[in-house]
């Protein structure tokens, strides 16, 4: 997969990462690591599921040491790793200008199963 265009910066927006957010089947092996073999993302050990889909969509969530809560945003931004490169809340495809689709998934609701 190739990097995706997100308006993180632009927007200061850290959504993603704040927890990360993905699929509870997601395997741990795909959890990025630091320069020592080091998982960046520690594990919350919590489930949670959108509001609207969460009879059939579960998500766990972590969070990202190289996520400053601070500044509100990735410390390594331009060396993220590839799979913080291949999310983003945006399809290029998609009718919805950029503004909308942002909004629509920093409003989305989740609900806490565990
Ligand atoms: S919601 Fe969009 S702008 Fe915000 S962190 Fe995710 S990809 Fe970036
Ligand atoms: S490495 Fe950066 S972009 Fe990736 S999850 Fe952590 S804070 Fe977010």
């Amino acid at each position: 997969m190739s990097e995706k265009f997100g308006p993180c910066l632009e927007k200061k927006c850290s959504w993603c990462c704040d927890p990360v957010k993905v699929p509870k089947s997601f395997p741990d092996e795909r959890i990025p690591v630091n320069g020592e073999g080091e998982k960046i993302w520690i594990d919350r050990k919590e489930i949670i599921a959108p509001e609207e889909t969460w009879e059939v969509q579960k998500l766990k969530t972590f969070d990202c040491v190289k996520y400053n809560k601070n500044s509100g945003l990735c410390e390594d931004y331009d060396n993220r790793s590839e799979i913080c490169k291949e999310t983003s809340c945006i399809d290029e495809n998609s009718p919805k200008t950029i503004d909308e689709q942002h909004k629509e998934t920093i409003n989305s609701k989740f609900i806490k199963i565990k």
